[in-house]
């Protein structure tokens, strides 16, 4: 971990979709899948994202422009430009071993998770990997997914321009329902599901595992300023946790205490906002 800002040069900018890019740096970040990084723009802001990739070489941050700090590092920061950088921090997903994996993916949600599926496979299990987009044009790592050995893709998208017409939720339910008793020796016993996305649809496949009896955990985004817990700018109600510590990614069962899940946050002076 290190809390002051490392400044990193942009190694490479990567075009995802109209939405998204990928920016790579160059460096051992040492981070887990699921943990976050605080990028820090000089007179500007600092905001969390999420590790797409990290090896002892590299790191990707995938990100979606959609306000001022995000549509400025797209038009102003390219290859060659330098940020700050400072994090790891969270907790990641829980990288098993041997086992039979589904990660849901919605938005950029795919970009964590696929980090996750890259260190699931060095150690040997099978995944299911579920995106999700409104189309075709908004899928992300889905060419990437697709190459991977012993990663199985499903997509879905709400027009139906590509994949099951509908939500990546429904793909999720069936193949709950299809492990239910399967004889590969990967039943549903066997099965860990791990989810980033929207909340509604984080909530919609915890609700799916409970009914199912398998574990989920998801990642929980507040607004955050420190990263450290210091702050509180995060504390969850219900739950009275700072996200940035003590999540973002946390068991199904630990998420469900969290008031207003998937209806509403707070916004950087805790003011309530739906979502
Ligand atoms: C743990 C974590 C991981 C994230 N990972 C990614 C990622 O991999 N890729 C990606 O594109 N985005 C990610 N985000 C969201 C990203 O932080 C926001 O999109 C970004 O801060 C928006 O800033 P803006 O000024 O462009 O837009 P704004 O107009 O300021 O905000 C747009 C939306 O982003 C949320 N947001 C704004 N500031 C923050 C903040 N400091 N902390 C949390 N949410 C904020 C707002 O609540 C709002 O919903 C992550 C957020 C968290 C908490």
């Amino acid at each position: 971990m290190n809390d002051i800002p490392r400044v990193l040069k942009i190694v490479e900018v990567r075009m995802e979709n109209p939405m998204v890019k990928t920016y790579i740096f160059k460096g051992n970040l040492g981070a887990k899948p699921g943990q976050f990084v605080n990028v820090w723009m000089p007179r500007v802001d600092e905001k969390p994202f999420s590790v797409a990739y990290c090896d002892d070489k590299e790191f990707w941050l995938t990100i979606a422009a959609v306000g001022p700090f995000t549509k400025k590092l797209h038009k102003d920061f390219v290859k060659g430009s330098k940020l700050g950088v400072r994090g790891p921090y969270g907790n990641g997903y829980t990288v098993l071993k041997n086992k039979h994996i589904v990660l849901l993916a919605g938005g950029y949600g795919a970009a964590p998770l696929y980090f996750l599926a890259h260190e699931s496979v060095k150690n040997g299990c099978k995944v299911e990997f579920i995106v999700g987009a409104k189309n075709k044009d908004l899928l992300l790592y889905t060419e990437m997914i697709s190459k991977m050995e012993n990663v199985s893709l499903h997509i879905a998208t709400d027009d139906g321009s590509v994949g099951m017409k509908g939500y990546n939720t429904l793909i999720l339910e069936k193949l709950l329902a299809e492990q239910n008793g399967s004889s590969d020796g990967h039943g549903i016993a066997e099965l860990f599901v791990a989810t980033c996305g929207p909340e509604v649809m984080m909530k919609s496949a915890m609700d799916i595992c409970e009914k199912a009896d398998v574990p989920i955990e998801v990642s929980i985004e507040r607004y955050m300023k420190c990263g450290t817990g210091v702050c509180g700018n995060c504390c969850v109600d219900g739950l009275g946790v700072p996200v940035c510590k003590k999540g973002p990614v946390m068991r199904g069962e630990m998420a469900r205490k969290i008031s207003g899940l998937a209806k509403w946050h707070r916004d950087n002076v805790g003011l309530k906002i739906n979502w």
